[in-house]
Order: structure tokens, then sequence, then C-alpha cells
């Protein structure tokens, strides 16, 4: 079957990238601005303003034009220099994956790791400051997207702080879908993107970057310039009076400014508490139909990505084609690691609402019985339900 020939799905529940809001989607078919044209310049400061405003940053924010995980690998090439010793902290497939890129750069690494349906503690992390003084750079992912799961950054933040290393915070699947901004956990590069909570496109990055952080990349002979890899090159960009040093994605920055609105409109609160409503519905509701939660705990559990156990018997594969084929509603698989043990259902930016948490139980479960499973599916929606009654109120 040609894609054309098949039937588009009725609601996607991934776990990103998300299905952008209207308005945002629209703002990026305006016609596009010539990139030298004062009004764009003006336009392009501007959004890196409103970015930095959104992440309660004092500078502008660095816009990166590409997706969040070339920014990420960008950010070991231009921080990580011959003479660091990083600390990567390893809770998921996103943060054992920091280590790799980490490895071209550095003199060497500690790495922390747990299972990933865990978190790291804020202990454990003290422990490495105090087995090896000479760390420098310390690497986290805040939620492992393909683990569902939540690290401590604040309280880890304070400790890296304390022993006077930088920290590299991947707050790509987080930001703007629960309370957190880069000087909340001591961040020096903070990293994140529209394409998730903030309900925007994936092919544009936007990192608050400290002064210190900063210096080490200019300090370090090894940064990249003229690489789709170098922070350096794109630092003064924001400067309406600096030019480009290449073309900027310039519709992308387009639907970046307008879903930064969208947030600030609605207001940052209200957002974080539709995510985390929506999340604590999915759980019990899943949880009351008789799955098993993938998080260790729930205290650990995103507010913007619920994870879900495959029963046994099941493969992954054949219910998310089922939720797909009976019901329209697209799931997410795990992925690397977490392939073939998990299920998961994104709530970002405009899925982030309670009700679609009544969809996934009834498209989870629908799928599983169909499977053969038992699934109460009954039970399910009635337990998401009363959890929405009464967040709402
Ligand atoms: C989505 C995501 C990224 C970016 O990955 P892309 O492949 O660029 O979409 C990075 N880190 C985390 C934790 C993510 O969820």
């Amino acid at each position: 079957m040609t894609a054309s020939q098949m039937k588009p799905p009725v609601i996607t529940l991934t776990a990103g990238p998300v299905q952008g809001y209207p308005n945002v989607l629209q703002a990026m078919a305006k016609p596009l601005g010539y990139d030298y044209d004062p009004s764009f310049q003006a336009f392009y400061e501007e959004t890196a303003l409103k970015c930095a405003k959104a992440m309660r940053w004092p500078d502008p924010a660095l816009i990166l034009q590409a997706e969040p995980a070339v920014a990420i690998e960008a950010a070991a090439a231009s921080l990580i220099s011959k003479d660091d010793v990083v600390l990567n902290l390893a809770s998921g497939v996103y943060g054992k994956g920091f280590g790799y890129w980490s490895a071209r750069y550095h003199k060497d690494m500690v790495e922390i790791e747990v299972p990933y349906n865990d978190s790291i503690s804020a202990a454990a992390v003290e422990q490495a400051f105090k087995d090896r003084p000479d760390i420098s750079v310390v690497s986290v992912v805040h939620h492992d997207t393909p683990s569902g799961t939540i690290n401590p950054i604040v309280e880890i933040g304070q400790v890296v702080k304390d022993y006077g290393a930088l920290l590299l915070v991947d707050a790509v699947s987080s930001f703007a879908g629960m309370d957190i901004h880069p000087a909340d956990c001591h961040a020096d590069v903070f990293i994140t993107g529209p394409g998730k909570c903030l309900g925007g496109t994936p092919g544009v990055t936007f990192v608050a970057v400290s002064e210190a952080a900063w210096r080490h990349m200019e300090d370090n002979p090894d940064s990249p310039r003229a690489s789709i890899l170098s922070y350096l090159d794109w630092k003064q960009a924001w400067n309406h009076k600096e030019p480009f040093p290449f073309t900027p994605s310039i519709s992308e920055v387009g639907g970046l400014a307008e879903a930064i609105d969208h947030y600030m409109n609605e207001g940052p609160e209200r957002v974080w508490r539709r995510h985390a409503l929506t999340a604590a519905a999915c759980r019990a509701g899943l949880t009351a139909m008789g799955c098993t939660l993938w998080p260790a705990t729930e205290a650990i559990a995103s507010p913007t990505t619920t994870a879900v156990c495959v029963p046994d018997g099941l493969t992954d594969t054949d219910i998310i084609a089922t939720a797909r084929d009976l019901f329209g509603v697209v799931l997410s698989l795990g992925r690397g690691d977490t392939l073939g043990k998990l299920l998961r259902i994104g709530h970002m930016g405009p899925t982030a609402e309670p009700i679609y948490a009544t969809v996934a139980v009834t498209a989870l479960g629908g799928a599983l019985r169909k499977l053969g499973h038992k699934a109460d599916v009954a039970t399910g929606v009635e337990a998401a339900s009363a959890v929405i009654a009464e967040g709402s109120g």
C-alpha cells in the first residue's frame, strides 16, 4: 500500500513529534521573509527574546536551525574539550546516547547508569564528585522520553553547582509541559524545542547558555566553527545587527514564535496543569484497567508521557497496529533499549487535554481485548474520568 492509500490516523497520541497547534502550522505557512531583510532580522531577534522570556532566562536564547538531537550533539562538540571529565547520567536511551557523543571530545567520562524504569538521585551525583573531584561537565536528560521517567534535575543541579561543574540539560520533552526552567536547576546549557510540549514542529531548537558555558566554548580550541555543530557561529545571530552565519530555518522560526506566544498567552501554569492532569488520569485509567506502569514509582512518572509495560504474551507492534486499525489512534512504541518492553502515550501540547486519557485507555484496552488479553476497559475509563472530574474542579 502506498502512503496515500493508507487511512490517516484519527487521533495521534504519540510521545513526539506531536500534531502542532493549528495556529502554529498556519504561522509556518506564511510567505517566507528574506533573512537579510530588516523585518526578518527584527522578527528573529524578537523570537530569541520571546524564547528567553518563556525560559525565564536573562539573555536572548540561542536558536539552532535543526532538530534538537542535532543541537544536543552540537552541545557535546562545542562545550566538551580534551581537558574535560564528563559525568554522564544515563537513566534512559537519550541519557546513554549522550555519552557516545561525549566520547568523541572528552578526556574521560564517568557514568551513572540506572535501570531504564528508574531515575538518578542527587546523592549518587554527589558521590560521583567525591570519587572524581575532576569532573568538569555533567550531562542529564530531564525526561528520558523512551522511558517516560523524570530525573530530579533541580536537586542534581544544586549538587553540580556546589561542586563547580557545568551542567548540560536535555529538556526537550519536559520544558513547557511542567514547571522547569534553566535557572531552577542551575543549567549552563538547557536545550529544548517546539516539537514536543509547545505543540510546534521538530525542525528547530532553542537553548539557554550561561556565561560560564560560553566562556568554556570560547576557550575550547576544538569548539567547531563553520559547522552544523557550532554553537559559537550562532551566538550573536539573535542580534538584528549581526549577519546570520547561514540561512536560518525561516518557516520553522515563524512556527517557534507562534508556539511560544500560544504558551505564554494560555499561561504556563495552566499549560503545566493540563499536562499533569492528563497524565494522572491516564495512569489511573491504565492501572484500573489492569495494566502495569513502566516507571518504578509513580513519583518519577512523566507528566508529558505515560509508559506502560507490554503485557506478557503480547507484542508491542501488534498492540499498536490493532489500536490504529480499530480506533484510528496512534500510540508510540519504546525506543532503543525500551523497544518491545513498553508502549507510550504522549500528553504534549495539543494532546495534553484530559479527555485524551479516556481515548488512550479505550484504544489501548480495546486493542488488548481484541488480542485476547483481559482488560477492563470500562473500569479504566471510569477511573480516568474520575481523576479528570476531581482535578478540574
Ligand atoms: C524528542 C527528544 C529529543 C530530540 O530528538 P529528535 O530526534 O531531534 O526529535 C531529544 N531528547 C529528548 C529527551 C527527546 O524527547
